[in-house]
């Protein structure tokens, strides 16, 4: 199948068309050369602007299915949670929702277990906050994962007397929670995609072995089989979390480890947490967060611990990506990464968040060609969390523009953290000002330009994923994934890169999306 798709701007090129046989860009030229190659369907784009698709380099596609098909509490106050709550029908029993901040409360609002208990003592409801690190629940999810007192572990808490949990206790509700099988699983994949592919994404790393179930297994064999049967519309990174290290091996054991797989779906990096988040203080910093007593945060992982799965990944030639938002978990990420990473990391082993970082570290980071996986879409929550941080710290964290100059920095979303947005995320890296609290986040000098940010999202992101041999650029012999936009966001001013939007989606040769 040939189709010409003509009469557009390109980025980086003279071109004006494209011809696109099967999956892959036959030819780049004038419209006149493409209609020379007697396709069998023309599509005019009247001018419009044709690209790369986007790269969301760390997400959670699984997480984001769901999160799609539950109760979402983004910007409600604590009036309007009642009130959806109250409107619910449990699934599977459960009334589950997510994405709910103290933020968004009207003054004097205090969501705990006993507001949820107010809406009911029989239907079991857990909420997410909207940093994923913390929990609310109700006291029926209490006595259901057979909690009566307070709860602490090491980088676990649960609160009895408000439904608090946080951290590594979360999983305890989430396992408690109705499983979903396969069907759901793919379901979830497909909702995810869809979304993703309207936002103009083709690619991503996504982390889902332990987001939804506990178990690595049905979620591989949801993803392998729908790449098996040509099903995905976006092509999965799998970044590997795992329960413990005896659950690594068994899977490094059946052959599996960094590169198995095909274009539709491969084995990525090992996934490891090593700290929690700003929003709910329980990223790992080196001194206190202000007007919050002695509290610095925690790690949840030890450096031996690290250390030990770092070894035997890397044994098996696979990258390691650590979770590490404050400055004492990015410390103990790259002690390790000292010791374990070659010279030029070939790997790409990586640091997934980086945001309150020390001048010594960014230095580290640049000087060991640490991957580094950033969030400009942070920014929009971020940049007011910034006053709680220590004031010396400010002027080196969120250090984007150093990190795109100096090693491979590719964007994302962490969603369901903040849903998929591109465009939106190279706004926020251009401006570094919150759309949300028109917050400005210090440092000036870490504003990326329009096309660093655009780039972070394109070639950093396909770079970093090892796929910038095929991806990634509008060239021939390259995979035929790319957007159509409504203007050149490469050029346009800030205004009319807030009102674009994506009009087409083509992923492997075929239209993913259309805007209607
Ligand atoms: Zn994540």
């Amino acid at each position: 199948m040939k189709t010409a798709y003509i009469n557009c701007r390109i980025r980086n090129s003279e071109a004006t068309a494209v011809l696109v046989e099967d999956s892959i860009i036959a030819r780049v030229g004038t419209t006149e050369e493409i209609l020379k190659e007697d396709p069998e369907e023309t599509v005019d784009l009247c001018g419009m602007y044709l690209m790369p698709s986007f790269a969301d380099t760390h997400m959670h596609l699984l997480g984001t299915g769901r999160y799609l098909s539950e109760l979402i509490l983004n910007g409600s106050t604590l009036k309007q949670i009642g009130e959806k709550l109250k409107k619910a029908e449990p699934q599977n029993g459960w009334i589950i929702g997510r994405g709910y901040s103290e933020n968004d409360f009207d003054e004097g609002e205090v969501l705990n277990k006993a507001f949820l208990d107010s809406i009911s003592t029989e239907v079991p409801i857990a909420l997410t906050r909207v940093c994923g690190h913390k929990m609310t629940v109700n006291s029926k999810v209490l006595e259901i994962i057979g909690i009566s007192e307070d709860y602490i572990a090491e980088g676990a808490r649960i609160i009895f007397a408000t439904g608090a949990v946080e951290e590594n206790a979360i999983p305890m509700v989430h396992n408690a929670e109705p499983v979903p099988d396969e069907k759901m699983l793919k379901e979830y994949i497909r909702k995810a995609s869809a979304y993703c592919n309207a936002k103009g994404i083709t690619v991503c790393g996504s982390d889902d072995f332990l987001s939804v179930v506990k178990n690595y297994k049905p979620v591989l064999n949801a993803f392998e089989q729908m790449s098996f049967q040509e099903e995905m519309t976006v092509r999965v990174n799998q970044q590997c979390e795992f329960n413990d290290a005896k659950e690594f091996s068994g899977f490094l054991d059946e052959g599996y480890t960094m590169d198995v797989g095909n274009d539709f779906f491969r084995i990525g990096p090992l996934k490891m947490l090593a700290d929690g988040s700003m929003g709910a203080h329980t990223a790992a910093l080196t001194k206190p967060y202000l007007n919050d007593g002695d509290n610095a945060g925690y790690l949840c992982e030890s450096e031996d611990d690290i250390r030990l799965f770092v070894k035997l990944a890397n044994r098996f030639n696979m990258a390691t990506i650590i979770h590490a938002i404050g400055d004492k978990a990015v410390d103990t990420v790259l002690k390790v990464f000292d010791e374990e990473v070659l010279e030029g990391n070939p790997l790409h082993h990586g640091l997934v968040h980086c945001q309150i970082m020390r001048e010594d570290q960014v230095k580290k980071v640049l000087e060991k060609k640490i991957s580094c996986y950033i969030q400009t879409l942070f920014i929009d929550e971020d940049a007011q969390l910034m006053k709680q941080i220590p004031e010396d710290l400010r002027n080196t964290s969120y250090p984007y523009r150093t990190l795109f100059e100096g090693t491979i920095a590719s964007n994302g979303s962490d969603s369901p953290v903040e849903l998929p947005d591109p465009l939106r995320g190279i706004l926020l890296a251009e401006t570094r000002t919150s759309l949300k609290t028109n917050e400005f986040m210090e440092p000036e000098t870490e504003k990326m330009s329009r096309t660093q940010a655009i780039d972070s999202y394109v070639s950093a992101g396909c770079r970093q994923l090892f796929m910038d041999d095929r991806l990634g650029e509008i060239r021939e012999g390259y995979l035929a994934d790319f957007i159509v936009l409504d203007n050149d966001i490469d050029h346009c001013d800030q205004e009319t890169l807030k009102k674009t939007s994506v009009q087409m989606t083509v992923m492997n040769g075929r239209t993913v999306y259309e805007k209607h």
